[in-house]
């Protein structure tokens, strides 16, 4: 018998419907009757920081959740009420990778190296220093260039590139080596209490492959793509891991298996005693009108 259930959740693609595929109508009000359930608690994991959290919230009337892992894994917030608590605990067990110094003494070290432009202020945090590169540069040089030079001061971090599709232009995010968006739930985990078997995390895309590879227990969104599934299942085959990773399928309460719908399905696969969690007066008021 389960206490309580931690549902950990990518947002973009996974619980919000911002993909091409149709979301089914029931999802997200199944969802806010779930969350609302004394014993689940919602954990969004995302590379969104604080304010296009909240904006997603709003925006697509999704539950607020008692933890945000944000900024990539670079912040988690508390939240209590509407108050947003940055989670001290886990600056703590950041910090140390970057020798105390934080995002603003990083850029110094790094200002001489072309073709890093620095982007917004707010999309740099304590622990999180983002630059736009040019897309079509030598890329693998410039990471190479960017960690060794970190790595003469002492400082262990991630160099990771992505690509702004929209705006054709690539990103090097330069974040503390522990602060994943795997070890930020880990530590969530142990720090609050909750156990491998009360867990569950949603993703959809490759930014949510460690965490879908963890052997956590893990529920991939139908809308996935076939790169990503294919690539999750082999990982989770070659690590005997195969249990742990759920695929949506779609059928589950008569729902489509994307987005919320593929969450909620995942959940009630690994803790079939929160189906009933996902039922409610309030649904049916809904379905009424
Ligand atoms: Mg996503």
């Amino acid at each position: 018998m389960i206490d309580e259930v931690l549902l950990c959740s990518d947002l973009d693609r996974t619980i919000l419907p911002n993909g091409s595929q149709e979301e089914s109508p029931e999802a997200r009000p199944r969802l806010r009757i779930l969350a609302a359930h004394d014993r689940v608690v919602v954990a969004y994991v995302s590379g969104r920081h604080q304010k296009l959290l909240k904006e997603a919230i709003r925006e697509y009337a999704i539950p607020v959740p008692n933890y945000a892992i944000g900024d990539v894994g670079t912040t988690v917030y508390e939240i209590s009420g509407n108050k947003w608590h940055p989670w001290q605990a886990w600056a703590d067990e950041i910090a140390p990778d970057w020798q105390g110094l934080q995002g603003s003494h990083l850029n110094k070290l790094l200002k001489d190296i072309d073709h890093l432009t620095l982007q917004e202020p707010d999309k740099q945090n304590t622990f999180k220093l983002s630059y736009y590169v040019p897309i079509d540069i030598d890329r693998h040089a410039l990471l190479d260039r960017v960690g060794e030079r970190l790595n003469r001061h002492g400082v262990h971090a991630s160099v990771i590139w992505s690509v702004d599709e929209l705006k054709g232009i690539g990103l090097l995010d330069v974040l503390p080596e522990h602060a994943t968006k795997l070890h930020a739930i880990q530590f969530l985990m142990q720090r609050k209490g909750f156990a491998p078997d009360e867990t569950v995390f949603a993703g959809d895309s490759g930014n949510d492959l460690p965490v879908l590879t963890s052997g956590l227990q893990a529920v991939l969104v139908k809308n996935a793509s076939d790169e990503v599934q294919r690539e999750a299942l082999a990982r989770v085959e070659e690590t005997g891991q195969r249990t742990q990773l759920y695929l949506a399928e779609g059928g589950f309460l008569g729902m489509n298996g994307n987005y919320a719908a593929g969450v909620l399905e995942g959940l009630a696969h690994f803790l079939p005693e929160t189906v009933e969690w996902m039922h409610g007066d309030s649904l049916l008021a809904e379905r009424r009108f």
